[in-house]
């Protein structure tokens, strides 16, 4: 079989939609599914995707649909993370790793400039290499609304970082609908899963039931139809939609764990001398963890590097924390000596003060900060403590 048996219907899916504001799906099954990687290289793509590495599944260039981890899903909870085998060969049966698509929009180290001294003087060079080409596979509905939340951060304001949107605008995205939650997840509490609605070229829905292996697909993009066209699929059935929603409805009803936002910004607010900032601060190590692994957090530090001679200089750009004690550093000293002080920022600014500086949650309810904390701080148990402090008349 070529390309789609519904050709003409996929072109005509995105323009109808406007229109009847409901998108028609399609089916790929399990067996024509391993085409979908040859599309993306031709069209130039890089493609990164889910694989394990090291006893946990990231996100790593791909060659194959062989790489993803098939048969394989993940238990997780506060602290502790392990890879178990499934019942079955789903492709994307685990729920989110210790990695996020950040690492390839806004990389963890990037050299700025580099200069060299010549005899001519100091002649210094910025770094203008093409940007690569990703098409991201597997990107669950909570790490799309970082993405979104990110592209904010990034290109929406006053100054906008010309790596991130260059990466960004050329990314080719294939989301999936998470067919389980995993034990750290509360997308549901921060409304951003576990169905991708938004912001992806194709989205799918993994059905593995009665020896039927398949995905539901749905198109978001002219360019998403595009690369359809050029796989065997047919025009899903309401069988096959109402099987894909069914879905949708049993992982919102197996969140891990969750969240009360209501009123969260002034909870926050109003919660700066809470007694609950000692007690976390008495767990907390500070090892930054829970910043490198969330999705959201963007915030970075800026270092020189000569070598002994003194002709070649660099300036490069890494990840940074608010838990160093480095990052508020100013003359004199740290503004944030403290654990106490730290963590407070932290999570006021995920849960408070992001919503006046971005308009958004700076959290999506990943939990990957729950997961991969050494000492299994959740955030869902800090808000429950201070929220319930409050109510008890703490200050
Ligand atoms: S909350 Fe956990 S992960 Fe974050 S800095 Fe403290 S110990 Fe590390
Ligand atoms: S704060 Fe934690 S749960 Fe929220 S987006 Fe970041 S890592 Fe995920």
């Amino acid at each position: 079989m070529g390309g789609c048996e519904h050709h003409s219907p996929i072109g005509a899916a995105i323009g109808d939609c406007k229109l009847q504001n409901e998108k028609p799906k399609w089916v790929v099954r399990r067996a024509d599914f391993d085409r979908l990687f040859p599309v993306l290289t031709n069209r130039g793509y890089e493609i990164i995707g889910p694989t394990i590495r090291e006893s946990a599944i990231v996100y790593d260039k791909l060659s194959s649909v062989s790489q993803l981890p098939a048969g394989w899903s993940d238990e997780q909870e506060a602290g502790t993370y392990q890879l178990r085998r499934r019942g079955d060969q789903a492709l994307f049966g685990y729920a989110v790793g210790p990695q996020s698509w950040k690492k390839l929009l806004h990389p963890p180290v990037l050299r700025l400039w580099s200069a060299n001294r010549s005899q001519q003087g100091f002649h210094a060079e910025t770094e203008e290499e093409p940007s690569p080409r990703f098409a991201f596979v597997g990107v669950r509905a909570c790490e799309l609304r970082a993405m979104g939340i990110q592209d904010r951060v990034f290109q929406q304001g006053a100054h906008t970082d010309k790596t991130y949107r260059a990466r960004r605008s050329q990314a080719f995205i294939i989301a999936v609908n998470c067919g389980q939650a995993g034990g750290s997840c509360f997308c549901v509490s921060m409304n951003a899963g576990p169905k991708a609605d938004s912001g992806f070229d194709l989205a799918l829905t993994e059905i593995l039931e009665g020896g039927r292996h398949d995905f539901v697909v749905e198109i978001g993009s002219e360019l998403g139809a595009e690369v359809l066209r050029q796989l065997p699929c047919r025009e899903a059935t309401g069988e096959d939609i109402a099987r894909a929603d069914r879905i949708m409805a049993e992982t919102s009803q197996s969140m891990g764990r969750e969240m009360d936002t209501r009123g969260i910004k002034e909870l926050f607010y109003n919660s700066l001398e809470h007694p609950r900032w000692d007690e976390v601060a008495s767990r907390c190590l500070t090892c930054a963890n829970c910043t490198m692994v969330c999705p959201t957090c963007f915030c970075t530090t800026v270092e020189d590097s000569t070598d002994l001679s003194g002709d070649h200089a660099q300036r490069w750009r890494k990840w940074d924390s608010c838990f160093t004690m480095d990052f508020s550093y100013i003359h004199g000293g740290s503004v944030r000596a403290t654990a106490r002080s730290r963590y407070r920022q932290w999570m006021t600014h995920k849960l408070a003060t992001w919503i006046d500086q971005f308009g958004t949650s700076g959290c999506v309810g990943c939990g990957r900060c729950i997961t991969w904390c050494p000492v299994g701080i959740d955030i869902t148990e800090e808000v429950r403590a201070i929220r319930v402090g409050k109510t008890e008349g703490a200050n």
